[in-house]
């Protein structure tokens, strides 16, 4: 992958005005593509970057947005959905409004956006789209009944949509990060009774020893929407630092 590979090609990234989203459509916009971003509140997304406002829970709002950027951009050969929120509780501890939510903007965020933006990426000869899931897709983590719920439909759904479009021409992946150093992590620090003491027990989950970087995830994103990764579709790649994979024995042991 050159620094240009995204040369001439449009790009579309949800929840674009934080953390991994920020981080990727600024790396996706630094090898060569026009990006839109649609975040609720893009205020503070600047040049080169275009900030458009969307909700993902509302489907007007969302085509509107799409029809916007694909206008401005000259069309749309990537979709990045990446807007989310999380859950905490075991199975008994979130309400039925909150499940109704966090599936509205984790599952149905990305069936409205990739729905509004279909019509375009099948007008791209290197149609990508790439869906975040999370470690919880493939591992069982204590407190994220609702959150694992969502992330592993979404990745249910980034085969289903792998299996439907691959002879359209159009590539879906999901990327499953690890914990990410992002304002939302550091939101969970800042409530926990000690941060420092969480944030070391984040750190020691990865087998690697640290939080992943918003970074990291937006290569393997700009990696699986690049026409280089044009034979892979319908993979899950981890960005993790081996935790979902990797069994360890505890330090100084061999
Ligand atoms: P973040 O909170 O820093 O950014 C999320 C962005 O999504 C925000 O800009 C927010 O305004 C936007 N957003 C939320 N609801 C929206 C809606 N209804 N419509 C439009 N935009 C909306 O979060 P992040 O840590 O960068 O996470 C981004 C994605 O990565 C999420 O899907 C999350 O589930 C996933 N992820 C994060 C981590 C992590 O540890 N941070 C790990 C695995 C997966």
């Amino acid at each position: 992958m050159t620094a240009t590979d995204l040369d001439g090609l449009s790009a579309v990234v949800t929840g674009g005005a934080s953390g991994i989203g920020l981080a990727t459509a600024s790396l996706l916009a630094e090898r060569g593509a026009r990006v839109a971003v649609l975040d609720l509140d893009p205020g503070a997304v600047g040049e080169p970057l275009l900030g458009l406002a969307a909700d993902v829970t509302d489907d007007a709002s969302v085509r509107a947005a799409v029809e916007a950027a694909a206008g401005a951009l000259g069309g749309i050969d990537i979709l990045v959905n990446n807007a989310g929120i999380g859950a905490i509780g075991t199975v008994e501890d979130n309400p039925d409004e909150q499940w109704h939510r966090v599936l509205d903007v984790n599952l149905l965020g990305v069936v409205r956006t990739t729905r509004a933006a279909l019509p375009h990426l099948r007008r791209s000869a290197h149609a990508s789209v790439v869906n975040l899931g999370s470690i919880v897709v493939t591992t069982g983590l204590p407190q994220r009944a609702l959150y694992a719920a969502s992330k592993g439909a979404v990745h249910s759904l980034t085969l289903a949509m792998a299996a439907d479009h691959v002879r359209e021409g159009i590539r879906v992946n999901c990327v499953s990060p690890g914990t990410v150093d992002t304002p939302w992590v550091g939101r969970l620090l800042d409530a926990a009774d000690d941060p420092a003491a969480e944030r070391a027990a984040l750190n020691a989950r990865q087998p690697h020893g640290r939080l992943v970087t918003a970074q990291e995830v937006a290569a393997a994103i700009a990696y699986l929407a690049s026409p280089t990764a044009a034979s892979t579709t319908g993979i899950l790649l981890q960005v993790d630092g081996g935790t979902a994979n990797l069994r360890l024995r505890p330090e100084g042991r061999r």
